[in-house]
């Protein structure tokens, strides 16, 4: 895909940082407000949905569509009305509070007017043999997203959240049976989402057991997964269909982790219901700042809310920046200068 570079000495009105759904929405939001965004949208562009495949839970789409070309659409869409992408991954920022913003792309620099952050989220890992080459061959972070594919099968959740539950709940509605293996007998799933799980028939506890490796069958699909109790160390092998490994996301918010305040799991803490960081100008959006949805539709929702406070936030600030900047005029003056 061909970048639309931009020349680097130029002030952006807005750059957005990341390009899955909160990214791409905000670009098109911010671009049909006529403020040309500039979205580095990351080298692997498209985010988690880059790695899904039908997507039948994003409304307008009643046949489905796969997550790669979702993303791509949606690309296009902002495309369309003059969003530039730098297809690379920023590899450092500066934000000031209410000044210009500055971001880097290996030796390139960006300047911007305001920023969005919405580098997303990414699932923990195992870090187990077979977890990742069974990706999309049965082994799936995403149960909301894959589980109508489980159709009649056994399959298996990993965690003892309410992820892992609110995962067993959905995949149950297809799977013929599913076993939540935690690593615990006691679990950090709220009580009334564990009860729910306990209340269906075709869902079984299987406590305390570690996955030690997804194994594939002859046709290179997951078969099996072998479990290790965790107390007295004996080893288990149990056959399935699927496994859905849910155990917590971790946010992408090391780029920005000593600029903006972050929660103790690391996600970007914002003035809900705005998008607002504490750093005027600076807005985060998307799974970036979502512990509990992380649909695409809500990030895209998401997006938008960041687009129109940035919009605001640029249509606010006076013309002349020495009134509005005070002792911050330095930066302003300074990449103007430059520029
Ligand atoms: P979580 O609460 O952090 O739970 C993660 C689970 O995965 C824990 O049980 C943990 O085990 C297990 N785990 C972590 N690393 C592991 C590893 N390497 N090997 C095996 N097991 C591992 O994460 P979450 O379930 O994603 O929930 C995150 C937040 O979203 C929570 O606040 C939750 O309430 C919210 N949420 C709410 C809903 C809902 O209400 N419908 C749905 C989803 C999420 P240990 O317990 O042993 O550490």
């Amino acid at each position: 895909m061909a970048d639309h570079t931009t020349d680097t000495e130029r002030i952006e009105n807005l750059i957005i940082l990341g390009g899955g759904p909160a990214g791409y929405t905000a670009a098109l939001y911010a671009a049909r407000a006529e403020l040309e965004p500039l979205a580095i949208e990351g080298f692997q562009w498209g985010g988690q949905l880059q790695n899904t495949t039908d997507v039948e839970n994003y409304p307008g789409y009643p046949e489905g569509v796969m997550g790669p070309e979702m993303m791509n659409q949606f690309r296009t869409q902002a495309e369309r009305f003059g969003t530039r992408f730098i297809t690379d991954d920023a590899t450092e920022v500066e934000l000031t509070d209410g000044g210009i913003h500055t971001v880097r792309v290996g030796k390139d620099e960006y300047k911007a007017k305001a920023v969005i952050l919405s580098m997303g989220a990414e699932p923990k890992r195992l870090g187990i043999p077979g977890e990742i080459e069974l990706g999309g061959r049965g082994v799936s972070t995403c149960g909301v997203c894959d589980g109508a594919f489980f159709k009649d099968e056994d399959v298996a959740v990993i965690g003892g959240g309410d992820s892992a539950m609110e995962d067993s709940l959905f995949v149950s509605k297809f799977a013929k049976n599913l076993k939540i293996i935690h690593r615990r007998d006691e679990f950090r799933a709220s009580k009334i989402m564990q009860e729910r799980a306990r209340g269906k028939e075709n869902i079984e506890f299987f406590t305390p057991y570690k996955p030690l490796e997804f194994v594939a069958g002859d046709d290179g699909k997951i078969a099996k997964i072998r479990l290790q109790h965790a107390e007295n160390g004996e080893e288990k092998e149990i056959e399935v269909g699927g496994a859905f490994v849910a155990i917590g996301h971790r946010p992408r918010s090391e780029l920005v982790k000593d600029q903006v305040e972050l929660d103790d799991e690391g996600y970007v803490v914002v003035d809900e219901p705005s998008t607002k960081t504490k750093l005027a100008g600076v807005f985060a959006v998307g799974d970036l700042v979502d512990h509990t949805y992380r649909q695409a539709v809500t990030a895209a929702g998401s997006g938008t809310k960041g687009a129109l406070d940035a919009e605001w936030f640029l249509r606010d600030m006076p013309p002349d920046p020495e009134e509005h900047w005070g002792t911050n005029t330095g930066a302003i003056v300074e990449a103007v200068e430059s520029a």
